[in-house]
């Protein structure tokens, strides 16, 4: 493969946002990326920016759902908690109520880390 530009000086990189084929003189280093020099270069840098962001976005969200997790299960155990005091304080009602409560946030956790056992793409 030769250069876009030159037809006698073999290619050494690929633009990232055209595609063409470059020499070394006319190929620019830019952002994690190859580029035109000239031409593509602020397209390039823009494009590895915007992926960049995208990336640490998705990894951020990971991590709220995870605190997020964390979080509901520690609010049923206090439900749980809260059963046991309701349970001897107002009699049974009460106690099934908070309980059932308790006991469906932590089966919602268990059965969404199940999810995510089977599906680790769909996180
Ligand atoms: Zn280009
Ligand atoms: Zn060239």
């Amino acid at each position: 493969m030769h250069c876009f530009n030159h037809q006698d000086t073999p290619a050494v990189g690929i633009c990232q946002s055209c595609g063409k084929a470059l020499c070394m003189e006319c190929l620019a280093q830019v952002y994690n990326g190859l580029a035109c020099k000239d031409s593509c270069e602020d397209r390039v840098i823009l494009m590895n920016r915007i992926m960049d962001a995208n990336a640490q976005m998705v990894t951020a969200t990971k991590a709220q759902m995870k605190a997020f997790e964390i979080l509901e299960f520690f609010i049923g155990m206090v439900f749980f908690a809260l059963a046991y005091y309701a349970f001897k304080i107002m009699g049974w009602p009460a106690g099934l109520v908070l309980g059932v409560t308790g006991f469906l946030a932590i089966f919602h956790v268990i059965f969404r880390q199940q999810k995510k056992a089977r599906f680790p793409d769909l996180e």
